[in-house]
């Protein structure tokens, strides 16, 4: 059996969605790839006996760590130090080393703000230097150290407490000091022994994919080794497979069967993102830089194309084209074209792309237009239209679709850098009209 981990989130912002969750979901993933099966996450308000509550839930699902986050400033409303030492049996004693080190962070801050009340600065210091007895410290971030709190001296069945502060700037940089711990290490002790691989898709419903898993289990695949989840994310189907690793070749049975059956939609079977291939592809050799010129999507697909590290060295740039006065003074549409197809039309998305290129002296030029909705459909261009065109330079060809995407504005428009993506790398890959 692998190592089972639970996710404490607090806070009273976040249990609200004034804060959206940033921890949760990239704690589970980090604890996936340590091979650590995550069991729940659950999000509290800053309430000391809904914390202890959970705290309790969680330990009676069996799990052999828990993670919060949140909790650790200086102010009498932070409480999940104090609570998980309660929870873990453990008294608060303070850690005068620590405070030390708290005081060395606190003193240019201090410094920059002359009338800051010294008195209360040095009582919120003392509390984030309490430690549980027997605890492991994880060295300051910001100002609050985090806590490997292990199970009561007298019952050591529970599970370890792992306390981490709210701020994900603070959050993320302490868990690479954590997972060393050798208190970590021990209630993990059993991870490490499950594998999780990730197949992806374009261009086929969510229920072709359910009418293979019924295939492969015909054609005799053992499905019941693999813990198999299908979603529909950005308007891909994703397919997360997690086994531990004498299943390995169940997975790969999978995998054919996949790759036999919708060899036309998938593109990508070694977790590589649609963003990350495109990215690749445009680095080359042959290098080449890319530019688009957007309607429907007003910025997205270049922040998307921009969203990772190192996209400079082959994104030129984007327009931002709303207006047909725009597309035609910047993007440099034939005004022709718009009156005679409209201005969401194949032909306006091949002359944006061109356009795009041309402005950026770029090598790939990607242009779309569409009808985002919720109003401005109409008979033959309902809500969803969407025509989308990638280009090489010098007539090097093209590739123009018109699709119909389904869903509210916001989906219809993340949906179209999706698309367009799936455009630019099939071009790159060869494919043209
Ligand atoms: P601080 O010393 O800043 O009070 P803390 O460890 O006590 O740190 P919290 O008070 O819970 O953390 O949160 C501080 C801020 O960090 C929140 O107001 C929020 O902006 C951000 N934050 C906390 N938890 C999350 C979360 N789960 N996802 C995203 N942001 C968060
Ligand atoms: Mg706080």
């Amino acid at each position: 059996m692998s190592a089972r981990a639970a996710i404490l989130v607090t806070g009273t912002e976040v249990l609200t969605g004034r804060v959206s969750d940033r921890n949760g979901p990239w704690l589970a993933d980090r604890l996936l790839e340590l091979g650590v099966d995550v069991a729940q996450t659950a999000i509290v308000a800053d309430r000391p006996q809904e914390l202890l509550a959970t705290l309790r839930f969680l330990a009676d699902q069996g799990v052999d760590m828990v993670i919060t986050s949140g909790g650790l400033g200086p102010t009498a409303d932070d409480l999940t130090a104090e609570v998980v030492a309660a929870f873990q049996e453990r008294p608060l004693m303070l850690d005068e080393a620590l405070e030390g080190r708290i005081a060395e962070i606190l003193r240019p801050l201090a410094l920059r703000f002359p009338d800051l009340d010294v008195d209360a600065v040095r009582a919120g210091n003392a509390k984030q230097a309490l430690v549980p007895r027997g605890a492991t410290v994880l060295e300051p971030v910001g100002t609050a150290p985090g806590l490997v709190v292990p199970p009561p001296e007298g019952s050591p069945g529970g599970p370890t407490v792992v306390v981490l502060p709210g701020p994900p700037r603070e959050l993320q940089p302490m868990w690479g000091d954590a997972v060393v711990k050798d208190a970590f290490r021990a209630a993990t002790a059993g991870a490490g022994d499950l594998r999780q691989r990730t197949l992806r898709l374009f261009g086929l419903p969510e229920s072709e994919i359910a009418a293979t898993l019924r295939q492969a289990v015909a054609d005799g695949v053992a499905l019941e080794r693999l813990e198999v989840t299908t979603c529909l994310r950005r308007g891909e189907v994703e397919v997360v497979t997690r086994f531990e690793p004498p299943a390995q070749s169940v997975h790969d049975a999978l995998a054919d069967v996949v790759r036999t059956r919708h060899a036309d939609t998938l593109f990508s079977d070694d977790g590589r993102s649609v963003d990350a291939m495109v990215l690749d592809a445009l680095r080359g050799p042959p290098a080449r830089r890319i530019a688009v010129a957007e309607s429907c999507t007003g910025g997205l697909l270049a922040a998307r194309l921009t969203e990772r590290a190192g996209s400079s060295e082959v994104v030129a740039g984007g327009l931002v084209v709303y207006a047909n006065e725009a597309k035609v003074s910047l993007a440099g549409v034939d005004p022709g074209l718009i009156a005679s197809f409209g201005a969401v039309s194949v032909e306006v998305a091949r002359a944006l792309a061109s356009g795009a290129c041309d402005r950026f002296g770029a090598d790939v030029g990607v242009g779309v237009t569409g009808v985002a909705g919720p109003t401005g459909g109409t008979e033959d261009k309902p809500v969803g239209t969407v025509c989308l065109s990638a280009v090489l330079a010098d007539g090097g060809g093209a590739l123009t679709h018109r699709v119909t995407l389904p869903g509210a504005r916001f989906d219809v428009r993340d949906r179209s850098t999706t698309v367009a993506l799936h455009l630019v790398r099939r071009l790159l890959a060869g494919e043209r009209d």
